[in-house]
């Protein structure tokens, strides 16, 4: 973007993703008004209202990285080396994520990591508007129109072009859906979640192993933690609406408690708060959505959930959404014509999101349904000694998602290929020393190339 186009970029929403492609903007000299419908959470105190933390892995690390927030928020990050899976009535198991601890995701805070990005964007230079909503959009005469939610005041702002990062509820999205067709899809999950605390032990302690994701895997449903600096876990439950068990069948406090003491019996006296929480935090929502087209010639575009909500199950939405922000920074530096940029970008990001949203659907049944397998469990062990045997050929799907950049749509076509070959190896085989690696060599070789790491985005 050249000098000639000083006008500033508006931005709406200054969640995750917000803050961070304003800080890129900024730090390039673009000119960058932002438009936030909540308070300013330095001042009132953070009003996520959802997923108190998130993994964080390369993909968002790295945007980060290039903000210069890496110091800032891995200050404050809990590594996760892998997977403490919880059996129901059996013995708690870790399965590492990667190789080493160079293999590693992180659990960071929302509400933190939100204010991290917000100094940074500020710092740079962004302005940020906040309790300003956005309204209605007249794309005509290029004017937007915002509303103070609490004093109920409106004011109408000129822009060169929107940049909508305000989530899956967008209201940018719902402004645009009459001018183009966004071929605009929600799938429901069914399922949605709950969350409940795990407090420090009376040493100050966490109470279970800290450097982990941990997880009830219950088949239909099932519970996750992950833990906080504060010595604490957010525990998350998911479950469906409808049907036995689900939320429905819990109408009341004792309903849930005896479903927990009954399927979470292990987790139950770690929740000591159980009853005010169940109470007090509400029955979240889960879906997918997916649009066919994300901008408006070079008016407006969508980015982060506001382009492609997912199911939380690879904790990838902010990673992904991180991604967005470089990509369309990207973009944004490389012309002036906004319309150009803004398809690039869409070309570039779509298929990758929905890479993404697909791997994340199929991870909830891995998590909930598989973790605890003996198929899953060998196919596994096959898959760490071919990541061995092949390296940088035979990348296991978990580890090219979260461990590097490669497009999430390379993920997804290898790792089908893989996941194919893991259960034709596997088959009707009760241990690794079965396997016949001389022919798995023979058809990975055969298969797939080496995986082109160098050239992640
Ligand atoms: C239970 C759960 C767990 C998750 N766990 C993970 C995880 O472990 N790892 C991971 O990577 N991702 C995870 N995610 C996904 C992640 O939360 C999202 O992908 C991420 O927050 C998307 O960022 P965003 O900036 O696009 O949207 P948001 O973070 O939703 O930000 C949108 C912003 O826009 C503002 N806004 C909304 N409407 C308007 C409007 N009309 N005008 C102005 N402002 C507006 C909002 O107030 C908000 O500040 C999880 C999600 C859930 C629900």
């Amino acid at each position: 973007m050249t000098s000639a186009t000083a006008t500033p970029l508006t931005l709406v929403g200054a969640g995750l993703a917000g803050a961070l492609l304003a800080t890129l903007l900024a730090r390039r000299g673009v000119p960058v008004e932002v438009f936030e419908k909540r308070p300013d959470p330095r001042r009132r105190g953070y009003e996520g209202g959802r997923s108190i933390n998130l993994a964080l892995a390369e993909r968002g690390l790295h945007a980060l990285r290039v903000a210069g927030l890496q110091d800032v928020v891995m200050a404050q990050a809990v590594m996760m080396r892998g997977r403490m899976v919880h059996p129901l009535g059996g013995d708690s198991q870790l399965q590492r994520y990667g190789r080493d601890d160079g293999e590693v995701i992180w659990s960071v805070h929302r509400g933190r990591l939100n204010l991290a990005l917000l100094d940074a964007a500020e710092a740079a230079g962004a302005r940020i508007h906040f309790n300003q909503r956005l309204d209605g959009v007249d794309f005509a005469a290029r004017r937007a129109r915002f509303v103070d939610d609490h004093s109920r005041r409106a004011h109408e702002v000129d822009f060169r072009a929107l940049l909508g990062a305000d989530g899956a509820g967008s209201g940018l999205r719902a402004a645009m859906a009459p001018h183009v067709d966004l071929g605009e899809r929600f799938e429901p999950l069914g399922h949605g979640y709950k969350e409940l605390e795990i407090p420090p032990a009376a040493d100050g302690g966490f109470r279970i192993e800290p450097n982990a994701l941990h997880i009830w895997p219950r088949g239909g449903y099932m519970c996750i933690a992950l833990p906080n600096t504060e010595r604490t876990f957010t525990v998350t439950l998911f479950l469906p609406q409808q049907g036995d068990p689900s939320f429905a069948t819990l109408p009341d406090l004792a309903a849930a408690r005896a479903f927990f003491a009954r399927d979470f019996a292990d987790a139950l006296p770690l929740i000591p708060d159980f009853d005010a929480d169940w109470t007090r935090n509400p029955i979240g929502q889960l879906g997918t959505l997916r649009l066919q087209r994300w901008h408006l010639d070079g008016r407006a575009v969508l980015l982060g959930d506001a382009a492609h909500a997912m199911v939380p199950f690879h904790g990838q939405g902010m990673n992904c959404a991180f991604e967005d922000c470089l990509a369309l920074d990207r973009q944004l530096a490389a012309t002036d014509d906004l319309a150009a940029a803004f398809a690039a970008f869409e070309a570039e990001r779509r298929p990758n999101a929905e890479a993404i949203q697909a791997m994340a659907l199929e991870n909830y049944v891995e998590m909930r349904d598989r973790v605890d397998d003996a198929d899953f469990l060998l196919q596994r062990a096959l898959e760490r000694v071919l990541a061995d045997r092949h390296p940088g050929v035979f990348v296991p799907r978990y580890s090219m998602v979260s461990f590097t950049r490669v497009p999430y749509a390379t993920a997804f076509s290898r790792g089908q290929v893989q996941r194919a070959l893991l259960v034709e190896a596997t088959r009707g085989l009760a241990s690794l020393d079965q396997v016949d690696l001389g022919a798995v060599d023979a058809l990975v070789r055969a298969t797939l190339k080496p995986l082109d790491l160098a050239g992640a985005a």
